[in-house]
């Protein structure tokens, strides 16, 4: 399919501080829409950043038809825009569609369209180590309808957003005994837009409780350690690196992905087995409690500093301690900006080079 580009004559780059990135809050120039139709992805396009107009029925609004990608482009050290493991993200999407009864994106699309994005909008990738154009890749119901049914049109697109470097403070989690994230048989595994939404009510309880997150447990038994907002955990306990399997509940992350063979190459002790609260605190009590750590796009790696389980409080070693958390982020930024040498192929640069925006 033919992507037809539309040119901004309004580029905003020059208006950004780079130093100083907000997470979220500024969008480059450029947008990449498809909508469905007729059974088929059709009107592939970019365009200057716009807004959508929506019918006031739109179904996603209603219904919750949404699902959504978090990924990001950054620079090698000569300047060239690259990926880090893009079709993981673009078969994800596909596997989230699948579970929201939504349309498959063909990956040649999903990729095309982002390439020819990046590259026209790589005067938004921040240079410096750790910062990146973060990238949205999103879909939506748009049938006009007040109604249950799967709808017969969709809206795909890709907006990105550049970041700065994050190095966000260690965070304190309370572990959840009330509130649940996911079911197994649920949408847990896909990045489906309701999951986000059904979480806030306990995250906004944990934040008024002085807490950054929560740790979400199992829903049926408040005993597996799930994850923890967007973000997969680890633990270092007694040397070992562990963190939960894919249950069928929680996100299968790319960085836990990434971070997983990172470790068994580098002949560390790591294993995915259901760890139970208890065993966490067992271990907290006995000493061997080392690290704790999320792991996911947009910090790559964030140290949790504290643990609540009930009325025990985990405070876990500082950060000056934590020697797995710190090597996977290093290792992680340093294979995107080409110090660390991409040895696994998952770093891939831009291609489908289109003529970059006049700026
Ligand atoms: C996106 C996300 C993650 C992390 O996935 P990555 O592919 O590593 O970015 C983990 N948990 C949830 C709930 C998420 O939405």
């Amino acid at each position: 399919m033919d992507i037809t580009i539309t040119h901004t004559n309004n580029s905003k780059v020059h208006d950004v501080d780079f130093e100083n990135l907000p997470f979220g809050r500024i969008f480059s120039d450029h947008i990449f829409v498809a909508d469905y139709y007729d059974g088929e992805w059709q009107d592939a396009r970019i365009e200057p950043f716009h807004k959508f107009q929506l019918h006031p029925a739109t179904m996603a609004l209603h219904y919750g038809q949404a699902i959504f990608e978090g990924m990001k482009a950054s620079k090698s050290f000569d300047g060239k825009p690259m990926l880090f493991r893009p079709e993981d993200h673009a078969h994800r999407f596909n596997a989230s569609a699948a579970r929201l009864c939504m349309p498959d994106i063909p990956v040649k699309l999903f990729m095309t369209g982002l390439n020819k994005l990046i590259s026209l909008d790589q005067a938004w990738i921040p240079p410096q180590e750790g910062s990146a154009l973060y990238i949205r890749p999103t879909m939506i119901a748009t049938d006009e309808f007040i109604g249950v049914k799967p709808s017969q049109h969709y809206k795909f697109f890709i907006l990105t957003c550049p970041v700065g470097p994050y190095y966000p403070k260690p965070v304190k989690l309370v572990a959840e005994t009330k509130y649940v994230r996911a079911v197994l048989g649920g949408t847990g595994e896909a990045k489906a837009a309701g999951n986000y939404a059904g979480a806030m009510l306990p995250s906004k309880l944990a934040q008024d409780s002085g807490f950054d997150q929560v740790l979400w447990l199992d829903a049926k038994e408040f005993k597996y350690i799930q994850e923890c907002g967007t973000m997969n955990v680890f633990f270092v306990i007694n040397g070992k690196v562990v963190t939960p399997p894919l249950y069928g509940t929680i996100l299968n992350g790319i960085t836990r992905r990434s971070a997983l063979q990172i470790l068994s190459e580098a002949d560390y002790d790591v294993e995915e087995y259901p760890i139970t609260i208890d065993e966490l605190v067992a271990a907290y009590k006995k000493g061997t409690l080392q690290e704790a750590f999320g792991a996911g796009t947009a910090a790559v790696v964030s140290h949790i500093s504290d643990i609540a389980y009930k009325d025990v409080m985990m405070t876990l070693p500082p950060v000056s301690q934590r020697k797995v958390g710190s090597f996977i982020k290093s290792t992680i930024d340093g294979l995107r900006s080409g110090r660390v040498k991409d040895t696994y192929g998952w770093v891939v640069p831009v291609k489908e080079i289109v003529e970059a925006a006049v700026v």
